[in-house]
């Protein structure tokens, strides 16, 4: 499922392929995806020029000349295929998108969680889906004050806590294990017992992974036209995502004794942690 990096990288792929582009036709070949899709969606688009393309959570918001914004979820398993008008359109292919610059544009989505819809730019803010979203982490709003006041007194794990769409937006099983690898904070840790040195790390690390993995993103962008035209989901180097029983970087620990990274599930999800390096 793409997280807050991947998301971010496919807006900024977009904004690349789609600059002072005019919607010259769309094709919707069904009529909803995990909810329905607006009426009337290709005849709404027509003519419009993109002015810009950005993100609210995992949320892409491509802004129309028009005065509405086309909002897109990419679900669990959600892409946008940068291409030609002559490609062949897939099965999974349920919007494309043609442009005046000759680009089109797949919303391929096999498993169909995505999410599209047109709101007025004046009235996003009260958007149902944007709602109860909490705060963006690459921003001003995740401060040492906020974090601390926010885990207090918690008893949920720190895991459970950072994938909580209500408090922070964007993190998901990846890169709440990497950065609480990163902080050295086991992920089955109770919110209130950290203590201020952690919480302190811990904002440091939530800013450095998606950072990272932003920049990792951005690095396969020059190339997008040369493979597959997808955009968003880039090969990186977890340190301890899906790494079971492997050694941690820099790990100090003897592997063959402590059997390496272990694997834990939570609210039915798996987090990974170094036994050695997380406390
Ligand atoms: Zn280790």
């Amino acid at each position: 499922m793409p997280e807050l990096p991947e998301v971010e990288t496919v807006c900024r792929g977009l904004s690349k392929a789609l600059k002072n582009a005019t919607i010259t036709a769309v094709e919707q070949r069904r009529a909803d995806l995990r909810a329905p899709m607006p009426h009337n969606l290709p005849r709404k688009l027509k003519g419009q020029a993109i002015t810009a393309i950005d993100r609210r959570a995992k949320y892409i918001q491509i802004h129309l000349d028009g005065g509405s914004v086309l909002l897109l979820h990419l679900g669990m398993s959600g892409r946008m295929v940068i291409g030609k008008h002559d490609d062949q359109t897939g099965k999974h292919d349920h919007l494309v998108f043609h442009f005046n610059n000759g680009v089109t544009v797949r919303f391929n989505d096999p498993r169909r969680f995505g999410l599209c819809d047109l709101v007025n730019a004046q009235r996003i803010q009260n958007h149902p889906w944007f709602a109860h979203l909490g705060i963006e982490p690459l921003t001003s709003a995740l401060t040492l004050d906020w974090l601390r006041q926010a885990l207090r007194g918690r008893k949920t794990n720190i895991k459970t806590f950072l994938l909580d769409q209500r408090r922070i937006v964007g993190i998901g099983n990846i890169y709440a294990s990497e950065a609480l690898y990163r902080a050295g904070i086991r992920p089955t840790r109770s919110c209130g017992s950290l203590k201020p040195d952690e919480v302190t790390r811990l904002v440091t690390a939530i800013r450095k992974v998606l950072k990272a993995a932003i920049a990792a993103g951005g690095s396969t962008l020059r190339d997008y036209r040369k493979a597959d035209g997808e955009l968003g989901y880039f090969q990186h180097q977890f340190a301890v995502y899906d790494r079971a029983g492997m050694a941690c970087p820099d790990c100090t620990c003897d592997i063959a004794k402590t059997g390496g990274i272990k694997r834990v599930t939570q609210g039915g999800r798996s987090s990974f942690y170094c036994a050695t390096r997380q406390s």
